[in-house]
């Protein structure tokens, strides 16, 4: 945690449990297309919630991931559609950037506004922003407001179990840049509340065949540009044929992110519904946000989405890439 003003997150976190403290309705939302760490930070504040304020109407809302839900989450909740209507409530977003991306019903009309987030903070739309982008995961942000409450409050093996697999998947497994001594004392804090991290693991990672014959196509299939960028498409006939969604075509983006000569790594994955293709970027050496940013779309440093309108831009993104400096060369 990277030059971290600890009085400033101090006073954040008791304005967080302020709010939380003056509203008896709380509804906690997480990203659409939710990966680990939205699905994570989210139940993990949201079952913190429930234990900690058994009198609190305590909701979780956004959309659902089939293979996750409920190998590793829950389903999402049936909320009535008159709840938000029935009186003011608190609405917290988690790992979400912008109010575009926020998934599930209502926050719009909620009284009071609360972002905690990981992401540049490029849309600060809460009426309280708690954004640190140096932070490898929102989970981690998360546990660590649970882990810095007073005493009274508990944390369960439950509540752990859903951060720290945030942590793990957005991370990389503790490999990613901003992974630093505090996420790992923070990932010991929730391993020592009972985690049963193997078995975690093994439902975080677990691979059927047909993913494998998927990865053997990307491998197969990703081209490499002069300057070291890895890129493959999926349409969706691939998609079709090898049994993937539209989302889960970048699964393989981060495939040669290692490997010597590469510096930046693409994937394109055609999404019929939106009419575009959505496009993962990633990197250890470039920081490839910029590049996102100009192709409608943001993110992280080193991890960035975006979208393009048909394959007749990718030639231009992939030469944006090549010219995107090596950090290392940059100044
Ligand atoms: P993805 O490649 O979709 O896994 O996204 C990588 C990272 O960039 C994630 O942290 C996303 O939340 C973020 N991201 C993706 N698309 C956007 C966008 N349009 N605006 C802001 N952040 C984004």
């Amino acid at each position: 945690m990277a030059a971290m003003n600890f009085a400033k997150l101090h006073k954040e976190f008791k304005a967080i449990l302020k709010k939380i403290k003056d509203y008896d309705r709380i509804a906690v939302y997480r990203h659409t297309q939710p990966d680990f760490d939205a699905f994570g930070s989210q139940m993990g504040l949201a079952t913190w919630l429930k234990a900690n304020f058994p009198s609190k109407d305590v909701i979780y809302v956004g959309e659902t991931n089939d293979k996750w839900c409920p190998a590793i989450f829950p389903k999402p909740m049936d909320v009535a559609d008159d709840w938000f209507a029935r009186g003011p409530y608190l609405a917290i977003t988690v790992d979400v950037a912008n109010v575009a991306r926020i998934s599930g019903p209502g926050f719009d009309q909620s009284d009071y506004k609360v972002k905690i987030d990981h992401h540049p903070n490029v849309e600060p739309y809460g009426d309280l922003n708690v954004v640190y982008p140096n932070i490898v995961a929102c989970a981690e942000l998360v546990a660590l407001f649970e882990l810095a409450a007073p005493r009274r409050y508990k944390m369960t093996a439950e509540m752990a179990r859903y951060l720290y697999c945030g942590m793990v998947g957005d991370s990389g497994r503790f490999l990613y840049p901003d992974t630093d001594d505090a996420t790992l004392r923070i990932a010991a804090s929730l391993i020592g509340k009972g985690v049963d991290i193997y078995g975690l693991y093994d439902k975080m990672y677990a691979r059927s065949m047909s993913d494998m014959e998927a990865e053997k196509f990307v491998l197969n299939n990703t081209k490499f540009s002069p300057k070291g960028t890895a890129y493959y498409v999926l349409t969706d006939a691939d998609l079709k044929r090898l049994g993937l969604t539209s989302v889960e075509g970048k699964l393989f983006v981060n495939l040669f992110r290692n490997v010597s000569g590469i510096t930046a790594t693409v994937s394109v994955t055609q999404d019929i519904a939106n009419n575009c293709f959505r496009v993962s970027l990633r990197s250890n050496q470039k920081i490839v946000s910029k590049v996102a940013a100009k192709y409608r779309g943001g993110g992280h440093d080193f991890a960035s989405g975006a979208t393009i309108n048909s394959l007749d831009e990718l030639p231009w993104l992939i030469k944006d890439l090549d010219e995107t400096p090596l950090v290392s060369e940059a100044k």
